[in-house]
């Protein structure tokens, strides 16, 4: 009888006062994954446990392919100077900057021809800039530097350790007027709130969205705004690839990472835990285990490759949207003049189709992730809405040979405007990749992986408070 009141009393002890570690899944080793591991790791390391489950490799949307010596960015490939969180990682692990310093012409194409073809002295270039675009210009920069200030108070809101329900919140305390970005296109909104004319809109904007998401400037204005940014400022990128930054915040995370594909997640509603169900790629093994919290950290659309079933949930997993198909192209060859109507020399490095129809996006010439002595100096990159013909290929280039083809589901298909995107799906299971339905970028997946890591501190620090009433309660019960 003794005996048993002490299993009691200590088993009363183990449960409610010595606070037990959380156990946390994180699904998704992309860059918004893996800085949700680092930034727990960071604030709460002595509280939680994490395992992160990793289908495909370190990186996700961030990779490299290899060409004889060097390896060449496929996916995510430049970071904007003012990208705070990416900054601080490639300075926190010592990463050096590679800097596209080489003044590379441009060209805005579509069905007409050449509609901007900058020049090789900048002085003509800009020139042609005012002819064409006039005020507009200014404005147009005008409006994206406002966007990046306002933008700014995001960090200053996470800084003190603010985190919020839903993206729509997010954005809403950091600036009301960022609001009405989200429920008018990139066309109107530019016309309507930066007073930018017609033709800017048609070459820039679209431009730019053809480049950066594959689509046109029906997308809604904050997407747009994002995507012009990259316009403005400077550009940079890791030397050694942009995978480094998540590769290092896995290493400095002290994650259990498991190598698997999570297929199912089943809640269990009498404990209030998540059951973890995903199965090792290379053994086929199955592997079952149970979390306090799990953090979506791959995303979940209608269109995934890798779709997780949600079993037993007491209100349903809204599984929304689709993903916009772009297919990277790797090209060693020397592109053909003749097919843009030009002269072999006069080729842009850069070449923008403007055409909704056409099914290629883009074509730039690219330099690889580290500087090196000798390279192939003829490397082009194809983003294109789907896999190029061989009969395309050979019209495009005179000589070539094929490096690589990625086929990505690269970010979404901004179809709808409004935003109402919840990073909190059920209880204890977040979503990070919820903000990149306000735009897909690394540095909004770090954004979104921190707004997570608050999310979970501030639940955790409730149930703490939780548990000591608890542990308040025995006391006067003792007494
Ligand atoms: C071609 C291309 C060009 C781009 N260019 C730029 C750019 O220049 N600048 C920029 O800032 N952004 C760019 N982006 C966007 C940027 O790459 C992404 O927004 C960002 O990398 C997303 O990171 P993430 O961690 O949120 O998602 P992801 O990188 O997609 O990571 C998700 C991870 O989850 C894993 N996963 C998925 N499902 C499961 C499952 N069921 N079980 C286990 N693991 C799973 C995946 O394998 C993946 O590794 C580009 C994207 C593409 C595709």
């Amino acid at each position: 009888m003794k005996l048993k009141l002490i299993f009691l009393i200590q088993f009363i002890y183990l449960k409610h006062v010595l606070p037990e570690k959380s156990k946390i899944a994180i699904i998704g080793s992309g860059i918004g994954g893996s800085s949700c591991a680092y930034f727990l790791k960071q604030n709460i390391g002595n509280a939680v446990n994490i395992d992160l489950y990793e289908g495909n490799k370190i990186g996700g949307r961030l990779a490299t392919v290899e060409h004889f010596d060097t390896s060449y960015e496929i996916g995510g490939c430049v970071i904007h100077e003012a990208n705070k969180y990416m900054n601080y990682f490639r300075n926190k692990f010592k990463l050096k900057k590679r800097v596209d310093d080489s003044d590379e012409n441009l060209g805005i194409y579509d069905k007409n021809g050449f509609q901007f073809l900058s020049s090789n002295f900048k002085i003509i270039t800009y020139a042609k800039i005012l002819w064409r675009y006039g005020f507009s210009i200014y404005r147009l920069r005008s409006f994206i530097e406002d966007m990046l200030h306002k933008f700014d108070k995001i960090y200053d809101l996470q800084e003190k350790g603010k985190s919020f329900a839903t993206v729509e919140e997010l954005f809403a305390e950091a600036d009301q007027s960022f609001l009405p970005y989200f429920n008018v296109t990139s066309k109107d909104g530019f016309s309507k709130f930066a007073k930018v004319n017609e033709r800017t809109i048609n070459d820039l904007v679209k431009g730019s969205l053809r480049v950066n998401y594959g689509q046109a400037n029906n997308v809604h204005l904050f997407v747009g705004s994002v995507s012009v940014a990259g316009m403005f400022g400077d550009l940079w990128a890791v030397d050694g690839g942009n995978k480094k930054i998540p590769e290092l915040l896995v290493q400095h995370s002290q994650v259990n990472f498991f190598k698997n594909y999570v297929y199912k997640i089943e809640f269990d509603k009498k404990h209030k835990k998540y059951v973890v169900q995903s199965l090792d790629n290379q053994t086929n093994q199955k592997l079952t285990i149970t979390y306090d919290i799990v953090v979506l950290a791959n995303p979940i659309n209608s269109d995934s490759k890798t779709p997780i079933k949600f079993a037993n949930f007491t209100k349903p997993i809204l599984v929304q949207g689709k993903y916009q198909r772009t297919t990277a192209t790797l090209i060693s060859g020397h592109l053909n003049g003749s097919y843009y109507g030009l002269s072999k020399n006069n080729v842009p490095h850069t070449i923008i189709h403007n055409d909704e129809t056409d099914i290629i996006n883009s074509i730039g010439k690219i330099r690889p992730v580290t500087k090196v002595k000798k390279y192939d100096d003829d490397i082009w990159k194809i983003f294109s809405q789907q896999p190029l013909t061989a009969d395309k290929l050979d019209r495009l280039f005179e000589k070539y040979e094929i490096i690589n083809v990625k086929d990505w589901l690269a970010y979404p298909k901004y179809e709808k405007l409004g935003l109402s995107n919840e990073f909190i799906l059920h209880d204890k299971l977040y979503y990070i990749n919820a903000i990149e339905w306000a735009a897909s970028a690394m540095e909004m997946s770090v954004i979104g992986a921190k707004n997570v890591a608050l999310l979970i501190q501030k639940k955790l620090s409730s149930n703490e408070a939780e548990s000591y009433k608890v542990k308040e309660d025995y006391k006067k019960v003792e007494l």
